[in-house]
């Protein structure tokens, strides 16, 4: 499979649970809930962290909070997720493409599609690989721009030594039990402005400021005790996870290194990644079967690879003909030739190799 979730040393989660039995609580700011916040803070180098029953509506409170409105330049190579937050939210997705290199949005064509109705840039760091985000920083400054980034696959990576939650206004990550550290589901809110804080708290308790006082229309997207407790069980493993999944990664490389047709992605300068995902790009003229070909090839031997991310969010029924106002040949060409391997920490090094190697035998 594609991923495994990661379980922690059963006894681990029971010592919190435990703690939940004494305390009887079991939601709405608990002891675990605001001890985990604190210790994200600390391993993700952000300021702040604010927790969320799951990522997408941790995304969803960022628009609400922050009053976004009219336009939003986003990339349509991305989870569901990235555009149905925008779109929930009334706002118009503007779709950039994005770069062959690294697949995050081209920020030049970006900057090219700003408007008078445009509010923010949303921008995805796919695979966990970091957007350009130097030159975003520059271009939302220049422009009075609101620069969000989904970083739900970026969890530890870090550019420059800087954890990626401290880059863009607001980061959210997403804890879901297939991303590299899970809370079952879980997400969060990364910024620097601590005045933020309390916005994000209203919005994800109902707009609720007291007993009898209401000030916003919230919803209710609180992470509980025992989504916390996983996460505090999870965390002290999430190293061992990464240095796994960097050795995957190396196995893969060395193993499909040369086979016409298939290309990955490498390592960033000065980023510190965390091997989330290992996509590669079948191209069929020089490989001799197309994406869809391998895809089947290897179901047929039990190995089950992901098409992240296939169909381009643009294309989606739901979406069709609305938003589409661009050719975006590079999101289209990486969404008809990716797929993901599997990978996870509790994957075998020589599965990875045997993985590799049936690609290169399935070559024509
Ligand atoms: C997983 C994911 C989300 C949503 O996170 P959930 O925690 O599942 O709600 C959003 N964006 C991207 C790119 C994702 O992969």
């Amino acid at each position: 499979m594609v991923t495994q979730a990661y379980l922690p040393p059963r006894e681990e989660y029971d010592k919190y649970l435990d703690k939940i039995w004494e305390s009887h609580w079991l939601t709405n700011n608990g002891e675990l809930h605001d001890k985990l916040a604190k210790k994200l803070e600390e391993y993700l180098g952000v300021s702040n962290v604010t927790l969320f029953v799951n990522g997408h509506s941790a995304l969803d409170v960022v628009f609400k909070a922050m009053n976004l409105t009219g336009e939003v330049i986003t990339t349509p190579f991305t989870f569901a997720s990235t555009t149905h937050a925008i779109v929930m939210n009334g706002l118009t997705p503007i779709f950039a493409d994005i770069k062959p290199s690294d697949c995050t949005i081209d920020e030049e064509q970006a900057e090219s599609l700003i408007t008078p109705r445009t509010s923010a840039i949303v921008a995805v760091h796919v695979y966990g690989c970091p957007c350009n985000v130097s030159a975003l920083a520059d271009i939302a400054r220049r422009h009075h721009l609101k620069l969000i980034y989904d970083a739900a696959h970026a969890f530890g990576v870090k550019v420059d030594g800087k954890g990626i939650g401290s880059f863009g206004d607001v980061s959210m990550m997403s804890f879901h039990a297939t991303k590299v550290f899970n809370t079952i589901e879980g997400g969060a809110l990364l910024y620097d402005d601590a005045s933020y804080t309390r916005i994000f708290n209203l919005y994800k308790n109902f707009g609720i400021t007291g007993p009898e006082h209401v000030e916003a229309v919230g919803l209710n997207a609180k992470m509980n005790e025992f989504q916390a407790a996983m996460g505090l069980a999870v965390l002290p493993h999430v190293d061992e996870e990464i240095k796994k999944r960097k050795a995957l990664t190396e196995a893969y490389r060395s193993g499909l290194k040369g086979i016409p047709g298939i290309r990955f992605l490498g390592d960033m300068k000065n980023v510190e990644h965390n091997y989330a995902y290992f996509p590669i790009f079948v191209d069929e003229s020089e490989y001799g079967r197309t994406r869809d070909e391998l895809f089947e090839a290897l179901g047929e031997q039990n190995v089950f690879p992901r098409k992240y991310f296939y169909p381009i969010t643009s294309d989606f029924e739901c979406f069709k003909g609305r938003y589409d106002y661009l050719a975006l040949p590079n999101a289209r060409y990486a969404a008809d030739h990716v797929m993901t391997l599997p990978l996870y920490g509790a994957l075998q090094i020589d599965t990875a190799k045997d993985i590799a190697d049936m690609i290169r035998e399935m070559a024509k």
